[in-house]
């Protein structure tokens, strides 16, 4: 069976406490499942055990493939109320080359139906953001059509999230939910590992069972080829190395 996809963009490093693998084991693990590509996305700095602030700027210093895997600087921010706040400063988050924009228990303040909806309708207007990620937990409950809709709009690609799949209360119906939508009104996903140890990194193996299942289209999923994901990436930064 070929791999699902070239690119784990959504990934997590010792930076933060609860998870458990440096940068270059992630890459190694990479490497040897035949992944073209990470994003390296650790959680910023309102998480209780997220990356300080000079984790993010200072990831200019790295160099461009680790075990000769792109490597893209990215974080996941977090989400923190109903405007759609975020716990970074747009002056951090604007040269980073991936952003996932979240929200987590603890650090989002508003589980209303009306205030994730209300937050997810302002994110997608950000041009800093790139994913929305893991949409699919109880904890924050929205209106998925408008939504779905609107990230579509502004391009932002809508994440399916393997951990959340796992391990988050009602990710798995949730997530097969917005395939659906993804599905009808032909909205581009990306799916990732979210892995807080390296021997996870690029394994999706419940997403791709949802994938199956739900008949979702390959065209779409647009880390299934890195070169679309390059494209992508090529667009917000003109000039960029990869
Ligand atoms: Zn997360
Ligand atoms: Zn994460």
């Amino acid at each position: 069976m070929g791999l699902l996809i070239e690119a784990d963009l959504h990934t997590h490093t010792l930076v933060s406490n609860h998870a458990y693998s440096t940068l270059k084991e992630n890459c190694a693990s990479a490497a040897a499942l035949g992944l073209k590509a990470i994003a390296m996305t650790d959680h910023s700095p309102g998480t209780p055990d997220g990356a300080h602030i000079l984790h993010f700027i200072n990831q200019r210093t790295l160099p461009r493939t680790v075990c000769d895997v792109t490597v893209l600087r990215g974080a996941e921010v977090n989400i923190t109320d109903s405007t759609g706040a975020l716990d970074m400063e747009e002056r951090h988050l604007a040269p980073l080359e991936w952003v996932v924009a979240s929200m987590h228990n603890r650090v989002m303040n508003d589980h209303t139906r009306e205030g994730c909806t209300a937050a997810y309708l302002a994110v997608a207007e950000n041009p800093l953001i790139d994913v929305i990620g893991h949409c699919t937990t109880d904890s924050f409950p929205f209106d998925m059509e408008p939504c779905l809709k609107k990230f579509k709009e502004y391009e932002k690609l809508v994440e399916i999230n393997e951990s959340s799949v796992v391990y988050r209360n009602g990710s798995l119906q949730n997530s097969i939910e917005v395939l659906r939508l993804c599905k009808r009104y032909e909205i581009p996903i990306v799916i990732d590992s979210d892995c807080h140890f390296c021997d996870l990194i690029g394994l999706v193996p419940a997403a791709e069972q949802l994938i199956e299942g739900t008949g979702f289209p390959k065209r779409l999923i647009i880390n299934a080829d890195w070169e679309r994901v390059r494209k992508f990436v090529q667009k917000r930064h003109p000039g960029i190395d990869i």
